[in-house]
Formats: C-alpha cells, structure tokens, sequence
C-alpha cells in the first residue's frame, strides 16, 4: 500500500498566499473529494503537488510514502508514481499521444512494446476514438474530448495516484459515465488513490468517494463522509462563506 500525505501545506504566487496549511492524506484505493467555491485554490493545490513552476510553497511537506516530492521536478513526481489530470489540459502540436505515452514508459523504464495495444484497449473501455491516438496531443479537440484523452492516459501510465481537476467539466453524460467508471474500476483493479476536485455530485455516482473535503479560501474547513457531498448540493456553500461573499 502506499500513501500520499500532504501537511501544512501553504503555497502562494508572489505576495500572494493561496493554500494556508492544507493536510491530507490519500493512501492506495482511496478516493478522496475536494469541493470548494471557485477561487478556494483547489487547482493551485493539484499544480503545488505535481510541481508547476510559478508557485511559491512557504511551508509544509508533500510526501509520497514518506519521500518527500516538494523540490523534485514534476517528471520525478511523475515516476515517483503521481499523475495529474488538468482542469485545461494542454496542446501539444507536434507530438502525438502514442509519442506521449511509449517517452513515458521509457523514462519509467518500462518496455514500449505494449504501448499501441494499451492505448486500443484502453480506448475502447471509455469510447475514445482511435483516430485521436496519431493526432497531435489535445489539438483541435473539444473540451470533452480532452477529458476523455486526460482518463486514457491514466488508464495507460496507471500511476500509484491520480489527481483529477474537475476530470467532469466538459464531459457529456455518457463520456463522463465511462470516464468515471474506468477511474473507479482502477481503484479495485490497480489501487490506484484518487484526489478528485468536482463540482458536481453526478461524478460520484460511478466514483465512489472515501471522504469529502470542502476547501474554502485556501484551507479544507471540512470533511466528511461521501453524505456531505449530497448536503451541499442540496445547500451549497453559504454556511462556510462570510456573509459578505453570499
Ligand atoms: P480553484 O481551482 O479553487 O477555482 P485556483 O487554485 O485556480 O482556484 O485559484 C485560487 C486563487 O489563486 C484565485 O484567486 C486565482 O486567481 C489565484 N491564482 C491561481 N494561480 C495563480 C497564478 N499563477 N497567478 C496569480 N494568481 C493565481
Ligand atoms: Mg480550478
């Protein structure tokens, strides 16, 4: 089993201070939520973890069975085990997803063989079209598409954990329907641990959450079982927020 702990940490751009001491801790097969209001810093938490430059970190640890990942570049991160899909994944013009995932499996000195036939195995599993395999990395594709190829990557590299930032955006009801089972079925079939970032409650119908975070303005002012997820839809976010922002 392996665990990602994540303690005290703070982190900010510049003067600004956006994470002001977030702990948590996701071990193997877990699925853990993180919900907030735009703006709480829950997609500068998911880029302080995997190390995008630009981010100050002023305080904290983030330790993946107790190796500490903060100062590490993100390629080490990477083969240390943690995989990071985007809220806006990237274009990458000239580099097709094959040529993505077989560098990948080298840098982790894995054997390429068996890239073309994962990518097609894994394609089929969440209805991704074959043709975006040869394309050039997320150009040209909708939003949704983008998601879908974010969940085939993870199905090909399957890392030790997944972060997903809001891995539901974009998506129609199907794609998200098959984008989230396959990250579920990972959870049973590979252990992988989940930190999922959503806003919406409909993800969790095929992924099933541990634990719920709600993250306000930097720190997780809550946490609970998967019912809290339900009693935010029901009454957002107002009881965490000061009258003023309501
Ligand atoms: P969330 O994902 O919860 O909506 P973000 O992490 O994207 O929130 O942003 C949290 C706050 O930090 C926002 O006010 C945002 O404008 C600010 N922020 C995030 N990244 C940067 C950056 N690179 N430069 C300046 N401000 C940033
Ligand atoms: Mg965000």
């Amino acid at each position: 089993m392996s665990v990602l702990e994540i303690s005290g940490l703070e982190a900010g751009v510049g003067d600004t201070q956006i994470l002001r001491g977030i702990d948590l801790t996701v071990e193997s097969g877990q699925v853990h939520v993180i919900m907030g209001p735009n703006g709480s810093g829950k997609s500068t938490l998911s880029h302080v973890i995997m190390g995008r430059p630009g981010y100050e970190v002023t305080g904290g640890s983030v330790r993946l069975d107790g190796v500490e990942l903060l100062g590490l570049p993100t390629w080490r991160r990477a083969q240390a085990g943690l995989f990071l899909a985007l809220q806006y994944p990237t274009e990458v013009p000239g580099v097709s997803l094959h040529d993505a995932m077989a560098e990948a499996f080298r840098a982790s000195g894995r054997d390429t063989g068996g890239v073309d036939e994962l990518l097609a195995e894994e394609a089929a599993r969440i209805g991704f079209d074959r043709q975006f395999l040869t394309r050039p990395l997320n150009v040209d594709l909708s939003g949704g598409e983008k998601k879908r190829n974010e969940t085939l990557q993870l199905g090909v590299l399957r890392p030790r954990f997944a972060i997903l930032d809001e891995l539901d955006s974009g998506l129609d009801v199907d794609a998200l329907s098959a984008c989230a089972s396959r990250v579920e079925s990972m959870t049973n079939e590979s252990d992988l641990g989940v930190l999922a970032i959503t806003h919406y409650v409909r993800l969790l119908n095929q992924l099933r959450a541990d634990r719920i975070h709600i993250m306000v303005k930097g720190r997780i002012v809550e946490s609970g079982g998967p019912e809290l997820a339900d009693l935010l839809e029901e009454e957002g976010y107002a009881r965490y927020l000061p009258p003023a922002m309501i």
